[in-house]
Formats: structure tokens, C-alpha cells, sequence
């Protein structure tokens, strides 16, 4: 959540501005409008082929980003007739639902990483509603207030089963989508979400990173209906396993394009490492539960307080500092104590940590 610092406001939103914007040979980038100002757009890449064009993530269902992407397209010399393929990254609205919505008219087939098929699983069934995961989550990380004014947000709101209709095709590690002249391999990317795919085209030195690299914030963890257990270190492992790659040209769903995905996930390792130490210094005098270490951290470039944030935004930053504390657990940097259904993390003897530098080596070599 944490966004980078030295550019102006309108710098930041340049990469908004509706179009069709070539990134190489047959490939074009197209934001498309999102409700809501936290997150204005969402990139669609559309790579055009023998047979049509394929698009990377497909939008929101909105009458104005389907609009936008007619128009794009038109501009490019197709239409959505032309749509022979949707490869999408992870399963969030912004991603996904306007690929059920296509579909339904055009019958493009849709594939998403077999990751996502438990959240589908749990979004069509009615009694694990995400709603009451995320009440769970919230009143064991000691933020019941935070669950109470959250559940009277979203009672008001509609479900949106029938949009989550499941895809076609579940995407798999390492499979290889040939398409004429290119080939993308599908990496898993666990960690935003737990079904989470990157494609890589290494031919052109191209990484669709959906929204695990990201460049100006750092993507929210885990928000999704069913989650792992360590969300956080399975985001990190990601992130390591992109940074093996060669060094990419950067195609984000969020933000304009970027030179290097080295450059940018070293920042986002180093983010998370510093926010795992700052987590940690919050347990040194004494235990606190997920909702009292975030109160005490800043939140995004502004250094916001908690109680600052919008409750969605508190609710994210909240789950977030459980899995950073849930990763020093992992780490053996900290322990939990559970007291009527609420949990405390307490920071290890710290005169352990410091004389048994063995503890580090193996925290560290959790990352590599
Ligand atoms: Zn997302």
C-alpha cells in the first residue's frame, strides 16, 4: 500500500488516460476505467495474432470500460468478434468480470490460473460468503469494531455470484500458450491471490505481471474468499522466482510500463523486509495483536495512520499486519498466545535472537 514518492499528481495518472498504446510489435496497452479513485484503471493487454487479437485481463464489468475497449480495439482494426482468447491473471473484479461479460455474447473462452478454484468454489457457495471469512479474520486480529462497521458496509452492497462464473480453461505452471509467431509461459505467482499467473513472453523480453509487480504501490495481500495459511511468504517466494528471470520489460495492470522488473521487485522485497523489522520493533514491549501493530505503523507514502484510511483500506492494512506477523511466527522471530479467540504475537527473547545468529540465518534463508 506503501506508493513511491517524487512525482507529481498528474505524472502518477499519466498512464490513465483512455487510448491504445503500443508496447512492441503487436502489443498494446489499454487502460480501462475502474469506479472508485483508490484504483482509477486497469491495464488490458491485447496481443494481436494470426487468428484476431488475445487480451491479458479483461476489465470490470462497466458499460464505460467496455466502451473504451470496443473503441481501443476499433482503433487497432478489430472488434470483439475478434477476441479469440482471454488469459487472465488473477480473480479480482477489476480483472475478470468483464471477461464472463464478453464471453456471454462472443463466447471467448476464458482461462485463469487453477489456484483461483477454491475462491470460485467458495463464491458459489452461499455459506462461506467472504464476508464471514473476513469477520473471522478481523475479530481474531483483535479489530472486532473494524468486522462490525465492514459487515454493515457490505450488507448493503449486492453479490455478484452470477459474474463469477467460473472460466474455461484453468492455466497451469509452466504451461506454454502458443500463439503465431510468440509464445507466453504461464508462471504461478501465489500471493495477491492465491491462484495468481504472471506470463512471460522471453522472446521479446516482455513480462505481464498482472498485479504482483506493480510500480508505483505495492499490491494488497491475500484479499481473495479463501486464503494460504502464509499469504505474505508465498508473495515473497513470488517474487524471488520473478527476480530469477532474466530482467523484463515491466507490464503491470496498475501504472504505466516499466524498464526493469528487477529495479522494482528488489524495492518491493526490501519494502517487505523493512515492514517485517518495523512489525517486530511494535512486539518488543510486550504482545500486541494484529490491529494494535497496525495502528502504531504508517501507512502509504503519506504515512497516513490507520485510522486515517477508508475501512476497506483499514481492513487490508489490518490483514496485511497479521501476515507479517504471521511471517515472524513462520521465522521464529515471534510467537502467538490466543485469548478468547483473539491472538497476540510476542517478540522471541530478543537475548535469544541476538545470541543465536543461527535463528537469522534461517530466517533468511526462508527468502532466498
Ligand atoms: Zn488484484
Amino acid at each position: 500500500m506503501a506508493e513511491a514518492g517524487g512525482q507529481t499528481n498528474r505524472d502518477r495518472h499519466a498512464w490513465e488516460v483512455p487510448g491504445t498504446y503500443r508496447v512492441s510489435d503487436g502489443v498494446h496497452r489499454i487502460p480501462l476505467p475502474l469506479p472508485g479513485d483508490a484504483l482509477r484503471s486497469v491495464n488490458v493487454y491485447a496481443i494481436e495474432h494470426d487468428e484476431g487479437v488475445v487480451l491479458i485481463d479483461a476489465g470490470q464489468h462497466l458499460i464505460e470500460a467496455r466502451s473504451a475497449l470496443e473503441k481501443a480495439l476499433s482503433s487497432l482494426g478489430f472488434e470483439f468478434g475478434d477476441i479469440s482468447a482471454i488469459y487472465v491473471t488473477h480473480i479480482h473484479r477489476d480483472h475478470y468480470t468483464q471477461a464472463v461479460a464478453l464471453r456471454r455474447e462472443f463466447n471467448i473462452p476464458i482461462s485463469i490460473g487453477v489456484g483461483e478454484e477454491s475462491s470460485f468454489r467458495a463464491i458459489s457457495e452461499a455459506a462461506s460468503s467472504p464476508g464471514n471469512r473476513n469477520a473471522d479474520l478481523l475479530i481474531e486480529a483483535g479489530a472486532a469494531e473494524l468486522a462490525k462497521a465492514l459487515a454493515r458496509l457490505t450488507s448493503a452492497e449486492a453479490t455478484e455470484i452470477e459474474i463469477f462464473e467460473r472460466p474455461n480453461a484453468w492455466l497451469i505452471e509452466d504451461e506454454e500458450l502458443a500463439l503465431s509467431g510468440r509464445e507466453l509461459r504461464v508462471l504461478t505467482t501465489p500471493g495477491h491471490t492465491q491462484g495468481h499467473v504472471v506470463f512471460v513472453d522471453f522472446a521479446h523480453h516482455l513480462l505481464f505481471s498482472g498485479d504482483h509487480v506493480l510500480p508505483h504501490i505495492t499490491p494488497s495481500i491475500a484479499f481473495e474468499p479463501v486464503r494460504s495459511p502464509l499469504p505474505l511468504n508465498d508473495f515473497i517466494h513470488s517474487l524471488a522466482k520473478v527476480r530469477g528471470l532474466p530482467d523484463l520489460q515491466l507490464l503491470p495492470a496498475h501504472g504505466p510500463i516499466q524498464a526493469s522488473t528487477h529495479a522494482r521487485i528488489d524495492e518491493l522485497l526490501s519494502h517487505h523486509e523493512t515492514r517485517l523489522d518495523r512489525s517486530l520493533e511494535h512486539l518488543f514491549n510486550g504482545p500486541k495483536t494484529a490491529w494494535e501493530v497496525a495502528n502504531r505503523l504508517r501507512w502509504t507514502r503519506r504515512e497516513r495512520q490507520l485510522s486515517e484510511l477508508d475501512l476497506l483500506n483499514q481492513f487490508l492494512a489490518t490483514m496485511e499486519t497479521k501476515f507479517h506477523l504471521d511471517l515472524l511466527v513462520h521465522r521464529h522471530l515471534a510467537t502467538t498466545e490466543s485469548s478468547d479467540g483473539v491472538l497476540a504475537y510476542k517478540a522471541v527473547d530478543a537475548s535469544t535472537i541476538a545470541t543465536d545468529s543461527m535463528d537469522r540465518n534461517v530466517a533468511r534463508d526462508v527468502v532466498n
